[in-house]
């Protein structure tokens, strides 16, 4: 009988595997601590890190392969049907490890055809949402990446909840796992085709676990995405954007929704860690090197806010030079909200201006109003809240120096 290597640096031989097995280390003890006893979750691992622990359980790394196509293709998470691997093995991994995905509390449909489903995670008052958007051509995945958000955007309903905590690599791609192979059960075989993380939570603030997740998001043994059908969309937390530019070239969108700093610190308070000229840096550098990259710039249209002209002019000074898509959101209310959508006379004027000087500007038709399910009505309703409601004060006091994991 062998003892599970979990992470044994003796048994990788190569520098490559060592340095693997370390970031798998980091990776897996950070946001899922293991004892002796506790199963590795092996949806958390992306291929490097599953080929490091097979090779490290005295494996060949094409077991990582044979197990991301039954879990992610084929939506198999019972080892014992793996049936390329060897009874042995398949003994071994029933016994060390376990495919743990979230649990689904509620799945709602609206009457436009979006849907979307509140996931219990670890079984307990966690609970986060991921939206699903039917269109003609594609079916559109609003993936969440934290349960809450720090940032405290002032529009956002999420913010009013807190934070708790960061998503698993686990937690985030088992909400494409869900959706994308319930589709094909219910006969659209080409499931999910695109992913947006612009769900609950700010994704550069949970750096490695999404970026693993994304990972297998565009693995052709997972679920083959294209790079440019999967979209991280931050608030402007500058260093990962920066670091994002070393580790993938999925699209980025980046909520900006003020074409000043003034106005921004007040919508965006991340804004006074990171001013405007800042985010735009970050921006040039992240397509530079790519000629066919574009950011998408979202803007969320607030009444008697950030809708006037003065600001579209001011909008077209700020990105005119960027290779850029702009994205006019119309504000989805929820209860005790303190703005209003702009008038739709108004929002019309904005995306008039805006294109008429070159920028590409599309306004968003709202989806899934009926079920909570639009931009910024995600709130994992579930459970009471009071922990999250602590969590929550205690990381507004930080929301001066947010952590980045560097
Ligand atoms: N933290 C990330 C992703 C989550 S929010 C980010 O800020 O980009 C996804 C998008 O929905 C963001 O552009 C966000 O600003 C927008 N949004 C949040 N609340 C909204 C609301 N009530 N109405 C319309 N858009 C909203």
């Amino acid at each position: 009988m062998r003892n599970i290597r979990r992470l044994s640096l003796r048994a990788a031989s190569a520098a490559r595997s060592r340095a693997i097995v370390n970031g798998l280390i980091a990776r897996v003890t950070r946001f899922n601590p293991m004892s002796e006893t506790e199963k590795i979750n092996l949806l958390d691992l992306n291929r490097a890190d599953l080929e490091a622990f097979f090779v490290a359980n005295d494996e060949k790394p094409f077991r990582a392969r044979q197990l991301m196509q039954w879990v992610h293709q084929r939506g198999i998470i019972d080892f014992e049907q793996m049936t390329d691997m060897s009874k042995g093995l398949r003994g071994f991994l029933g016994e060390h490890c376990c495919l743990e995905l979230p649990q689904v509390v509620s799945a709602q449909r609206s009457d436009d055809g979006t849907r979307k489903w509140l996931l219990s995670i670890d079984g307990s008052d966690n609970a986060v949402e991921c939206v699903l958007i039917p269109e003609k051509s594609r079916m559109t995945l609003c993936v969440s990446s934290q349960v809450g958000c720090t940032l405290n955007c002032s529009f956002c309903s999420t913010a009013k909840q807190g934070f708790n905590r960061n998503l698993t690599t686990a937690e985030i791609i088992g909400q494409l796992h869900l959706v994308h192979h319930s589709l094909v059960k219910e006969g659209h075989s080409q499931g999910v085709t695109n992913v947006v993380m612009m769900g609950m939570g700010e994704p550069l603030l949970n750096f490695d676990a999404v970026i693993a997740a994304v990972d297998m998001m565009c693995d052709d043994y997972a679920y083959a995405l294209s790079k440019r059908r999967v979209t991280i969309s931050t608030a402007g937390v500058v260093p990962a954007m920066e670091r994002l530019d070393q580790v993938t070239d999925v699209a980025l969108a980046v909520s900006l929704h003020a074409p000043n700093d003034e106005l921004r610190n007040q919508l965006v308070p991340i804004n006074k860690k990171y001013p405007i000229h800042k985010l735009l840096a970050a921006c040039h550098s992240y397509i530079d090197n790519y000629k066919s990259r574009k950011i998408t710039f979202e803007y969320v249209m607030l009444k008697g806010v950030n809708d006037s002209l003065e600001h579209a002019r001011q909008l077209v000074g700020l990105i005119q030079g960027i290779p850029c898509k702009l994205n006019l959101i119309p504000f989805n209310p929820y209860p005790h909200a303190i703005y209003q959508c702009s008038d739709q006379e108004d929002i019309d004027k904005f995306r008039d201006y805006t294109s008429s000087r070159g920028i590409i500007t599309v306004t968003r038709r709202a989806r899934g109003e009926d079920i909570d399910a639009a931009c910024g009505q995600l709130v994992g309703a579930f459970h009471d809240r009071s922990r999250r409601r602590e969590k929550y004060q205690l990381s507004l006091k930080e929301i001066g120096g947010v952590s980045i994991a560097h």
